[in-house]
């Protein structure tokens, strides 16, 4: 019997120090954060002072962020756009270049809330693609790419109209906020669904819980996600936040039941539910058993800023295959909005 050529042994010519110089840390890819929060212009961006102002949920939240960004005093209720910390897309770039983190998909946003006491005409959060584009994009190339906020609270016609402008912008896909902008299933939704087929883009939706003004439970629930799934298979459909603190079992069956599925580990925004789906061993698991390649790692920065690099620290010491992290850290996202690296 012939032998067999010693391929191992060409191949290990090279000593251990050669090798491990060749050896470059991998790079990850946030899926989720938000623009507009940022100190410069902020009062211009309806809604986003709501993160930072006022004694609500979502403000003492961003405590943590206000201690990080230099705030002698993190816990005082401030009310002006002059008190908000100095927060810029410069201070993303240092946290993502700390973490490691090549890249980051931003939330530009588009919701209207139902009417609600104080707020006849609902509240509105609105971070306009044009800025995204210019603020981040543009301004640091190779670092960010982002989704168009999109509603059809003006109607069906106009709904496609955002969808046209986030492509106009050059963004991978839409991200549609249920939590003020009602159920994904509407009828309404459905030319903008569409347009998204025709035009190659993908679309976000928020599912799980939501603190904001005037935000809806009922909307968030990942069920109604179902029906988008069935009535539009050439759609792919990000399922932000997997359904957490609302219906997080049909958030994962969604996934495994629709093809053109995919879900993420980002937790909304209130510290208390930091916890459930980045350090719940059997949750990470499950996802790495069942759904391996649809699964995206992102943070809701700014609203993670205090501890961006200990989360993904954090997932990177788990017990689980280190294929599976590259893939929930980094690579699935970059195939999914087939991102090309300039680095
Ligand atoms: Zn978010």
């Amino acid at each position: 019997m012939a032998e067999a050529p010693d391929i191992q042994k060409e191949e290990n010519t090279d000593g251990t120090i050669e090798k491990m110089m060749q050896m470059k840390p991998f790079r990850h890819f946030d899926s989720h954060g938000h623009a507009g929060l940022e100190k410069e212009g902020i009062a211009d961006r309806p809604g986003c002072i709501d993160f930072w102002c006022g004694n609500s949920v979502v403000a003492r939240t961003m405590m943590g962020a206000r201690a990080m960004l230099g705030d002698p005093n993190p816990f005082s209720v401030i009310t002006k756009a002059e008190e908000c910390p100095e927060l810029s897309a410069a201070v993303f770039v240092k946290s993502m270049d700390e973490a490691n983190i090549e890249g980051m998909c931003l939330q530009s946003i588009h919701g209207v809330t139902d009417p609600f006491p104080g707020y006849p005409d609902g509240w509105k959060w609105y971070v306009p693609n044009e800025y995204t584009k210019k603020a981040f994009i543009d301004a640091y190339p190779g670092r960010f790419t982002a989704v168009g906020g999109v509603h059809a609270r003006y109607g069906a016609e106009a709904a496609v109209e955002m969808v046209i402008s986030a492509h106009e912008c050059g963004f991978p896909g839409i991200k549609f906020h249920t939590a003020t902008a009602g159920y994904p299933n509407q009828k309404e939704m459905y030319p903008a669904y569409e347009k998204l087929v025709e035009l190659g883009m993908h679309a976000q939706f928020h599912t799980g819980c939501e603190e904001l003004p005037g935000t809806r439970t009922k909307y968030q629930n990942p069920e109604h996600l179902d029906d988008v799934g069935m009535d539009f298979p050439d759609l792919k459909i990000l399922q932000l936040h997997c359904g957490i603190f609302n219906n997080m079992e049909m958030g994962l069956w969604n996934v495994m039941k629709h093809e053109n599925m995919y879900t993420d580990i980002v937790i909304p925004v209130p510290t208390l539910m930091r916890f459930r789906q980045y350090f719940d061993m059997e949750h990470i698991r499950f996802l790495e058993f069942f759904m391996p390649d649809k699964v995206f790692y992102g943070t809701d920065y700014p609203m993670t800023l205090p501890f961006y690099k200990a989360m993904l620290d954090n997932i990177m010491l788990m017990p689980i295959s280190q294929e599976f992290k590259h893939k929930l850290t980094g690579d699935n996202f970059r195939k999914f909005v087939n991102w090309e690296s300039k680095e």
